[in-house]
């Protein structure tokens, strides 16, 4: 398709702001896409009724209903012939309100007479939109894609953050590091996808299975961290050996049959000292020492 085949319709089904039009009486006659998203309505629901039946029950800020009145912009368009720009509030189908940017036209026929009208709406949250994709490029930031726990970063930022408690106010922590055994036989027998299936699994039975204020990453690969504050060794122990146990316990379902699969946690206790590299060696030793003892358990330093 090039550009001189492109109809007005699917230019106006295209667009960001709301678009409708009316004819004389406030038909309406149109609704484009961007007209549902913002309202709620459908086209179908909305074509063939009238501005005045009020569904969208346009108020101003000081609740002064719109439609029904000699203040509807649309009426006030086809009347002086002239656009016009409101702010209001419309009402979506799931009842809230809407803030809106109104802009009317007075539509003219082929005669040069006004035969009708049309209504551009834009959401006017402007700064709750903006809050919206901040909260959006922050969940970007902080989120591992395939399995949705933390990603590397997020899971440094808190070792970082709880860290820093442990020397100002001595609330302990430990941190938990999660490999899966014999991840590469799993890829290399049922392929790629299906490893990330797996990962996404041991990923979900960790993170359902731990405090709502632990932290559950992915540190890179089959390696996943729990960063679990006010817990002491021995208490980290138990949480690793049930996470252990609910992973083995847990099936991925497979091409030919559901599989099993088994995890090695290393577990280890911060200290005041220790920077985020010198803990982060010390819990991996302990999850090497849990691969050479043989794997699917859990090694801590004092054991
Ligand atoms: P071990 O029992 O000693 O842990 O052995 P292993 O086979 O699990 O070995 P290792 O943990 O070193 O294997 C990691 C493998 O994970 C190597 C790499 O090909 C694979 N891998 C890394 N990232 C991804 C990923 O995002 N998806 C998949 N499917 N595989 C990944
Ligand atoms: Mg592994």
């Amino acid at each position: 398709m090039n550009d001189k085949t492109i109809s007005h319709e699917l230019l106006l089904e295209n667009i960001s702001d709301g678009v409708y039009y009316t004819d004389r009486d406030r038909k309406i006659l149109y609704w484009n896409k961007a007209a549902e998203q913002i309202s709620g309505y459908s086209a179908a629901e909305v074509v063939g009724s009238h501005c005045w039946d009020n569904i969208l029950s346009h108020v101003d800020s000081n609740g002064r209903s719109l439609c029904l009145t000699e203040f509807c912009p649309l009426v006030k368009a086809v009347n002086t012939e002239h656009p016009v720009q409101v702010e209001a509030f419309l009402r979506h189908k799931d009842g809230y309100r809407v803030p809106v940017m109104i802009k009317t036209m007075p539509v003219r026929g082929g005669d040069g007479k006004v035969c009708g009208a049309v209504e551009i709406f834009s959401d006017n949250s402007a700064s709750l939109s903006m809050y919206s994709k901040i909260l959006q490029l922050e969940q970007r930031s902080v989120v591992d894609e395939l399995t949705g726990i933390s990603n590397r970063r997020h899971v440094e930022y808190s070792i970082e953050a709880q860290l820093d408690f442990l020397r100002r106010e001595a609330v302990p922590f430990t941190i938990l590091m999660i490999d899966i055994d014999e991840f590469k036989k799993i890829n290399d027998s049922y392929g790629h996808n299906y490893g990330d299936k797996v990962i996404k699994v041991v990923a979900e039975c960790l993170k359902l299975n731990v405090r709502v204020y632990d932290i559950v990453g992915r540190w890179g690969g089959d390696e996943m961290i729990i960063v679990a504050p006010n817990l002491d060794s021995e208490q980290a122990v138990l949480l690793a050996e049930r996470l252990r146990m609910l992973v083995e316990r847990s099936i991925v379902p497979g091409p030919d049959k559901p599989l099993t699969v088994t995890v090695t946690i290393g577990v280890a206790q911060a200290k005041s000292d220790d920077t985020i590299d010198v803990l982060i060696g010390r819990v991996d030793k302990m999850l090497y020492a849990g691969k050479r003892a043989g794997k699917n358990r859990v090694i801590d330093e004092i054991v």
